[in-house]
């Protein structure tokens, strides 16, 4: 069995282990060299060319992602060309583009935040002034890590916005959103294989510094019951409802009026499930291997009451990680380290620590501590 992972970041450098321990055969064409999944990478090359990824996919059962960037034309040939693409086309469009993916979950009856497409900055102007005075605008596409969504109180604040879409050649429309009240964020990770089969981990809450994942507590607390309920209902049926295929990620806003609202979409493993890998009987690596591959789903219970998963943003300011390992192997030796290979850099994700145990402020004070030691 062989899986081909377009894309050389931590998430296919993270689906290494779990292919060597299913004694799976993991292909990763990476976008340069030196990245964090290089150690599988066996061909760099643009996953923009179609002839480089159809010459990447000759050679394995089934494709999959470490990001959506891969463009829809491309994905196309592949499945012209009889190749196995998980998650699909028809599928990842969702995740690919904010604009679609709030048109077809409003068509399929799901809670979202109230929202518009906008052409013009008149018709941005005139949802602000329907909402309160305020909006949270998106570029449909290529956005990430916050990058690409501004609060505005007016559409002169995204004006330069309205002109790069009008040139993309995509209908040159913003997503526009009301500004949700949320008390906080959620995320609801299923995996779901071709034949059907679909398994979902507990909800946990996340917690984003300047639109970046910094923490991740699962389950999320005051959960069980009605909670829990709704969120694995909303992302079961959006992963049944757009086809999806392997790790699907929902994130979700916890309003202070206790409503559940869809957020984003990933196609693919996540931030949010990066605690799996320590804190649960399968990991999202495992599990997404095993749906595109379509065997049977591992199961998703949690090996202790709380597992905390705090990222290393940025790593230290002089030095690698490694430098650190005497003083944080050391000093907490319960937590798992997850380091991602890649150079410091301001903001960047460089790695995640992961702790688990009984008693959540224990656990969440053991994982901000280990994770602290790699920061400045
Ligand atoms: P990205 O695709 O870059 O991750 P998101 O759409 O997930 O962008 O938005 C990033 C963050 O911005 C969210 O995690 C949330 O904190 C905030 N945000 C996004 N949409 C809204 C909204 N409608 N109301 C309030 N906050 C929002």
């Amino acid at each position: 069995m062989r899986v081909g992972v377009i894309g050389g970041g931590q998430l296919a450098r993270m689906m290494i282990p779990a292919a060597i321990e299913l004694g799976v055969e993991l292909r990763v064409l990476a976008e340069a060299e030196g990245m964090s999944a290089s150690l599988a990478a066996d061909r760099i090359g643009d996953y923009t060319d179609t002839e480089t990824v159809l010459g990447f996919a000759r050679d394995v059962d089934v494709i999959t992602f470490d990001h959506e960037h891969v463009p829809q034309d491309v994905l196309r040939a592949l499945v012209d060309a009889g190749v196995p693409v998980r998650p699909g086309p028809d599928a990842l469009r969702f995740a690919q583009d904010k604009l679609l993916m709030r048109e077809r979950l409003s068509e399929l009856g799901l809670p979202v935040p109230d929202w518009a497409r906008v052409e013009t900055p008149e018709g941005l102007d005139d949802f602000i002034a329907a909402h309160g005075g305020a909006a949270v605008v998106k570029t449909p596409r290529g956005g990430y890590d916050g990058k690409g969504v501004r609060v505005v109180r007016s559409a002169a604040e995204v004006a330069e916005w309205f002109a790069t879409v009008a040139e993309d050649g995509r209908g040159g429309a913003l997503l526009a959103e009301e500004l949700v009240d949320f008390r906080r964020e959620l995320a609801q990770l299923v995996a779901r294989r071709p034949s059907g089969e679909i398994a979902a981990w507990p909800v946990v809450e996340t917690v984003q510094v300047g639109g970046v994942c910094s923490e991740v507590i699962a389950p999320a607390p005051h959960s069980p019951g009605r909670l829990a309920d709704v969120a694995a209902d909303v992302a079961i049926t959006i992963a049944e409802g757009l086809g999806v295929t392997g790790v699907l990620a929902v994130e979700l806003f916890e309003t202070t009026d206790d409503r559940i609202l869809v957020n984003e979409l990933a196609m693919r493993p996540h931030n949010s499930g990066h605690w799996t890998m320590d804190g649960s009987t399968t990991s999202q690596f495992e599990q997404h291997l095993r749906a595109v591959l379509d065997l049977p789903l591992g199961g998703t219970g949690c090996h202790e009451d709380w597992s905390v998963m705090v990222n290393v943003l940025g790593g230290p300011a002089q030095g690698s990680l490694t430098d650190r390992y005497p003083e944080a192997l050391a000093g907490h030796p319960t937590v798992k380290l997850h380091n991602y290979g890649k150079a410091p850099r301001p903001g960047r994700k460089v790695g995640h620590v992961t702790a688990i145990g009984e008693d959540l402020d224990e656990v969440v004070y053991e994982a901000r501590a280990a994770a602290a030691v790699f920061q400045d």
